[in-house]
């Protein structure tokens, strides 16, 4: 199929995870963002996101703070993490500093911008301080937070008073393949639409993947769940 006819859209998110709903809501809601389109395999936003039941984990937040928890900080978490990955020459430094500096910022968006609560926090194994956020009104936090950055993005395109398709959610569609121009950025992003097995492509100059470490794979996490299970039972 050409493409040479086909808009240039301004922005493509695959993966309607915290993650992509995070970006897409920036996007949409705080940089007023036209003609974006987030695009997931599975029939219903939420990805593996939507399954967090224990809660968000960031450090130095607001909330931490108002219930004196004050043996956190980014390094703590920093370190945390480090230790996790039990010294895999593989571990990407710079991506876990982002993670635990930017973590107050994760959870100050979900709570200033949209109102979540995220009062409770618990110390689950692996912290070495109490950090992970979910809110006291029982909804599960996964769910709380997906719900919430669905709705907003909903609301945006209800607003529209135009109708002229802001946000643009294509579901049971897979990303297959991209190509990135060596003389421009264009993206060529070749997706199935999973009902009827048809190819199509878009073409954007920026293509956000958040397409989550599982990828959602069912497979893949049965898979692991296995070994952490078969590890258990030896
Ligand atoms: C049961 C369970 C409980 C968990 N509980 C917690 C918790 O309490 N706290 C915590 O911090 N973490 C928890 N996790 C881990 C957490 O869910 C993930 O780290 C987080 O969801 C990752 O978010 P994400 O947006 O990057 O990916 P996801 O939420 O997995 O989203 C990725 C999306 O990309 C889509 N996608 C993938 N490949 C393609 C493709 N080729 N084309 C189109 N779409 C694609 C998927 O369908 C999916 O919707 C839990 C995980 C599971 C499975």
């Amino acid at each position: 199929m050409s493409v040479a006819s086909e808009p240039i859209l301004p922005a493509i998110i695959v993966g309607s995870g915290l993650a992509g709903l995070t970006v897409s809501d920036i996007l949409i809601n705080q940089y007023n963002l036209k003609n974006v389109t987030i695009v997931d395999k599975n029939p219903k936003v939420g990805g593996n996101s939507i399954k967090a039941s224990s809660g968000i984990s960031a450090a130095d937040t607001k909330q931490q703070h108002d219930l004196k928890i004050e043996d956190d900080s980014a390094d703590i978490f920093y370190n945390d993490i480090l230790k996790s990955t039990g010294q895999s020459p593989n571990v990407d430094q710079l991506l876990i500093n982002k993670l635990s500096v930017d973590s107050k910022h994760a959870v100050g968006y979900l709570t200033e911008i949209h109102g979540l609560k995220l009062d409770k926090i618990s110390k689950l194994g692996g912290h070495s301080a109490r950090r992970t956020h979910k809110s006291s009104n029982g909804i599960p936090p996964g769910y709380e937070m997906i719900s919430t950055l669905e709705k907003s993005i909903l609301k945006k395109i209800e607003e529209d008073d135009n109708n002229d398709k802001n946000v643009n959610f294509k579901m049971n569609t897979k990303l297959i393949n991209f190509t990135v121009h060596k003389d421009t950025s264009i993206k060529e992003v070749t997706f199935m639409d999973i009902s009827s097995g048809k190819t199509f492509k878009l073409k954007t100059n920026n293509l956000v993947l958040a397409t989550g470490g599982f990828s959602a794979n069912k497979n893949l996490i049965g898979k692991i769940m296995m070994m952490i299970v078969s590890f258990l039972r030896n």
